[in-house]
């Protein structure tokens, strides 16, 4: 199956057939075949990473991608793909959890993402997320995903040319970190998270940095999933050489792009900023925050 990557058009392509044929697991219930599920570790590759409680169980585990869409042994399409299972719980979501563990997580992410910039070849790590089928999540247990590439993608050279990319509105800020909703939306909703202090990798966050980014992507995801069931999460990190502020970006899927958007990459957006920004600074989803 063609494995291979495009760098010559008007975009960067990566062809993977294998992606194509991943199993598609919808119904909640189907726990016995989950791969992400205690008791069907067999099912995945082994571990690269595993957070433990005492009892020797684990709770958050990393390990490649069974459908990659790079892998270190494609020169072609060469890279690192990896699965982050983010609990143990099958059916509870990402923005469900304690946010210590969220924070957890998040460190999980950059403990990999430093541990793929130790290959010279890897230009940039990508952190995204996946919930819900409208989103492109094929497994509904919790997880997000890493990829480390050999180029650098257009949205990140952009940044590195022009950070922040675009003008926003201001929802909330805590100590480390700000809510903002930008100006130049692709989705309704869609809202940023922006650091207060410098910081260029998810690697370099300490603990209480990591505990409040915790707390805000819990708070921000709970009021997305009042009106949507699908989000991706993208974490913008800095690529080898050159430094973007580490921010992330949360994309409700309530709108789909069709032949406009496809064609002309300019977007409709049927909520506004303005109108995105009072949904996240209502009083009742920052009041607990302390
Ligand atoms: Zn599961």
């Amino acid at each position: 199956m063609f494995n291979y990557i495009r760098l010559d058009g008007e975009f960067p392509v990566i062809v993977s057939e294998k992606r194509a044929v991943r199993p598609h697991l919808t119904d909640k219930k189907k726990v016995k075949s989950c791969p992400f599920c205690p008791g069907n570790e067999k099912n995945t590759p082994p571990p690269v990473l595993e957070r433990k409680r005492p009892d020797g169980s684990w709770y958050i585990r990393v390990f490649p991608n069974v459908f990659p869409f790079v892998r270190p042994d494609n020169a072609e399409a060469y890279g690192y793909h990896e699965v982050v299972v983010e609990t143990d719980k099958h059916d509870t979501p990402l923005h469900a959890l304690p946010s210590g563990h969220i924070a957890e997580v998040i460190e999980v992410w950059g403990e990999r993402e430093y541990h793929m910039y130790q290959d010279p070849n890897i230009q940039y790590v990508s952190i995204f997320k996946n919930h819900g089928r409208d989103a492109g999540a094929s497994i509904p247990h919790a997880h997000s995903q890493i990829a480390g590439i050999t180029f650098i993608p257009p949205r990140i050279e952009y940044r590195l040319r022009k950070y922040p990319p675009s003008p926003s509105i201001h929802v909330f800020s805590g100590e480390f970190w700000s809510v903002v909703v930008p100006m130049n939306p692709r989705y309704a909703y869609e809202v940023r998270i922006v650091p207060r202090f410098p910081v260029y990798h998810v690697y370099e966050l300490n603990y209480d940095q990591r505990l409040e980014l915790a707390r805000i992507l819990k708070v921000l995801l709970q009021r997305v999933t009042t009106v949507v069931d699908a989000y991706n999460i993208a974490v913008f990190t800095s690529p080898r050489d050159g430094m973007i502020p580490l921010h992330f970006e949360i994309y409700p899927r309530k709108n789909k792009h069709a032949g406009f958007e496809l064609e002309t990459g300019a977007y409709v957006v049927p909520v506004a900023p303005e109108t995105a920004a009072k949904f996240y600074s209502a009083e009742e989803v920052f009041k607990n925050f302390v």
